[in-house]
């Protein structure tokens, strides 16, 4: 259920409504707009039934929501959402990318990448220390010693730190290091997992699952809402399909989509789409074009001997250049970048 509060509602009026919806033991989460004030309800809406909530002082309507996913929902709160993370805006028109390997490696190539990747503008630093690899036999990330490296270039040069969280168990600890918890494709449907990440009240960019639909991804997205989370940024980063040619195929026409479905900030991964560092470039600038608000990609010093996705990582350089080609691309559609 979904309750749009007149213009003019006071926060006594609110406060009665929360107060009568509690009391069916049910919860509620409450989106502020500028222009009105709209209450979600949290569970069983067939308790409401007792409750006649269109003549409670300051209800202008009440309505069942007719999609699966509710928080997430434009209609739930018709402005876009603006996550802002130590002063950067996801969801703003300042485009904000997020830069790093694949996985932490040493705190020297770490360091030197979060360098360079500052010097051409990355706002984010990305870096996995629990990897989900299809072997079990390949490299699965230094753990808290790859946090801890994550910690120190974050003081170094102060760009706000993303990495993935595959365990529960690990949340405390990830959420000590980290600024933005990375919630990967393989665990998309992990629904403990973001129940879990849900109740952390910190920013949560959740990533495509190798073969979801939209409605699936924002249902997940949901989870972590309905804890009272509402920070999530959706990073579309390709699906599979019967297309070999790349690794994945990336699904530009999902982020027009959801942007009218969800009040989410929507960003794009060309690097895990492709698999290759050469079609990185075109499909940051398209992802950009179509209305992507932050794009994550992997850069390596090394990608040669990188112990993970060295195929798709860009060198420094070519990261530089891109960001220069990028931001041609934003002033023309009105953003910076
Ligand atoms: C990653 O970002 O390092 C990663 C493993 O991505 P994905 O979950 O999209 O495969
Ligand atoms: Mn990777």
């Amino acid at each position: 259920m979904i309750i749009v509060l007149k213009k003019d509602a006071t926060q006594e009026e609110i406060d009665h409504i929360v107060e009568k919806i509690e009391a069916t033991g049910l919860s509620v989460l409450i989106s502020k707009g500028k222009e009105r004030t709209i209450i979600g309800v949290i569970g069983d809406e067939s308790l409401l039934e007792t409750v006649p909530l269109e003549a409670l002082p300051g209800v202008e309507k009440a309505m069942p929501v007719l999609k699966p996913y509710k928080f997430v929902s434009r209609e739930f709160k018709p402005e876009s959402t603006i996550i802002e993370v130590e002063g950067r805006k996801i969801g703003s028109e300042q485009i904000q990318v997020i830069a790093g390997p694949c996985s932490v490696e040493t705190q020297a190539l770490l360091m030197n990448c979060a360098e360079r990747v500052k010097e051409s503008g990355a706002n984010f630093l990305r870096g996995g220390a629990f990897k989900p690899r299809t072997s079990p036999y390949s490299f699965q990330g230094l753990g808290e010693e790859g946090l801890k490296y994550l910690g120190k270039a974050k003081e170094e040069t102060g760009l706000p730190v993303v990495s993935e969280l595959m365990d529960p168990r690990d949340t405390e600890l990830l959420c000590e290091y980290v600024d933005i918890i990375q919630i990967g494709a393989r665990n998309m449907q992990n629904f403990r997992l973001l129940t879990e990440v849900g109740k952390t009240g910190k920013p949560v960019l959740l990533k495509r699952g190798l073969a979801a639909t939209v409605k699936e991804w924002l249902m997940s997205a949901e989870y972590i809402a309905s804890q009272g989370n509402t920070s999530i940024i959706l990073c579309e980063r390709g699906i599979r399909t019967f297309e070999t040619a790349t690794r994945n195929t990336l699904d530009l026409s999902a982020i027009p989509v959801l942007k009218e479905e969800t009040h989410l900030p929507v960003i794009v991964d060309p690097s895990h789409a492709t698999g290759k560092w050469d079609l990185v470039a075109p499909l940051a600038k398209a992802a950009v074009a179509v209305g992507a608000d932050g794009l994550m990609i992997e850069v390596h010093s090394d990608p040669e001997n990188a112990l993970c996705d060295g195929a798709q990582s860009l060198k420094p350089d070519k990261f530089a250049d891109l960001m220069e080609e990028l931001r041609a691309i934003a002033t023309a559609i009105g953003r910076t970048i």
